[in-house]
């Protein structure tokens, strides 16, 4: 069997990797695994290095949007998991572009070399920011879209296009939508590492107005199993969510961490909420778990504290990722502190 995985030197589609590489999904051991990563800002071939050695692994640097190769790529895969895609919602609003062109065009193109290859099966990874924002009770999968960022507006159509794929052209498409994930080798400009690196550090950390939007939480780890369950056990053109049971506000996900770190509220600071930011998202993953099996393993506390600890201990992993985010923001911000280093956000 041939896996191919694109975005797999991001954050979740890495841990997917390391994950699948070291016979965590059975179904899937053995399988030859092609990355396919363009290797932006956000991907990072050390995400890869516990699996680098591993001769079933082939890294591949280049862009969904590029035709040629990913038709290639196409030619004898089994099954596709497209993580690949722009993924801060506060870049988005700074600049949409790139999110239509990877997120929405990208994930054409590889639809359509699936399609015309005759994949067998392709897994979408799409996101709960397509259903908008809810005051009360969860979404279930048949919930209409009503994204409100355009990054999420990005990632609706593609989720959109992936199921349309599915209808008109009869390839095996299958949609997970998820929750907020946290873990080892996220990015640092994301809420858990952003917050953690700079409490290590001792900066202040930046809270969204009154701290009050609610998140549920899921893990990396369970988030990937359940892509792996809906790829083995899903089924075609269905949509499955997926989320990890702990619902909080962003105050108390800070206070979590405030804890974890030994600082206190006195390193809050709160800053003017981002434009038309989502209120509250809940996932219902009744289908999930009653279907496939589904449920999340990672207590959050348990899972949060690990998190901590693997960035107080990674420094060299991150340092460098924060850097090069300053050096980024320092022209347009001369205090240092813009747009990307200001929100209180997961994506
Ligand atoms: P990430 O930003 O950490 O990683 C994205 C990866 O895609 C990077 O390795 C990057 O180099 C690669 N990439 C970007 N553009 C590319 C292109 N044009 N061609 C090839 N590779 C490209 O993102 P993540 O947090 O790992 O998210 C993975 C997927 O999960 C995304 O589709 C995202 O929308 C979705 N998602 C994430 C979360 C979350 O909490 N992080 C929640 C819901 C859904």
């Amino acid at each position: 069997m041939r896996v191919l995985v694109t975005g797999g030197a991001g954050f979740i589609g890495s841990c997917f990797v390391r994950q699948l590489l070291s016979r965590a999904y059975p179904d899937l051991a053995g399988a030859a695994t092609v990355v396919l990563d363009k290797l932006t800002y956000a991907g990072n071939r050390a995400n890869l290095a516990p699996v680098v050695d591993d001769r079933r692994l082939k890294f591949v640097r280049g862009d969904i949007c590029d035709g040629p190769l990913v038709a290639r790529l196409m030619r004898g895969t089994d099954l596709v998991v497209h993580f690949a895609a722009e993924s801060h919602v506060d870049r988005s609003i700074a600049d949409s572009s790139a999110f239509v062109t990877t997120n929405v065009l990208g994930t054409q193109m590889l639809l359509q070399a699936a399609a015309d290859a005759g994949v067998g099966r392709f897994v979408h990874v799409s996101t709960d920011e397509v259903y908008g924002s809810i005051d009360e009770g969860s979404w279930p999968e048949d919930h209409p879209l009503e994204p409100n960022s355009p990054y999420s507006a990005s990632k609706a159509s593609s989720d959109l296009l992936a199921l349309a794929f599915h209808r008109t052209h009869g390839l095996d498409v299958r949609v997970t939508r998820c929750s907020n994930n946290y873990g080892p080798y996220q990015h640092p400009e994301k809420a858990v590492p952003l917050f953690t690196t700079h409490l290590i550090d001792g900066v202040p950390i930046p809270l969204y107005g009154d701290g009050g939007n609610s998140r549920d939480w899921l893990h990396v780890d369970d988030h990937c199993r359940g892509i792996a369950l809906v790829a083995v056990k899903g089924r075609a053109g269905e949509v499955y969510n997926i989320g990890g049971g702990t619902e909080l506000t962003n105050r108390q996900l800070v206070g979590r961490l405030l804890e974890l770190t030994g600082r206190d509220a006195s390193w809050i600071r709160t800053v003017a909420d981002r434009a038309a930011h989502d209120r509250r998202y809940s996932v219902d993953i009744s289908k999930i778990s009653a279907e496939l099996g589904y449920e999340p393993l990672v207590p959050f506390d348990r899972g949060l504290a690990a998190t901590v600890r693997w960035y107080r201990d990674n420094r060299r992993w991150w340092e460098p990722l924060k850097a090069a985010t300053a050096a980024r923001l320092r022209p347009a911000s001369p205090s240092g502190s813009g747009p990307a280093d200001h929100h209180l956000t997961r994506s």
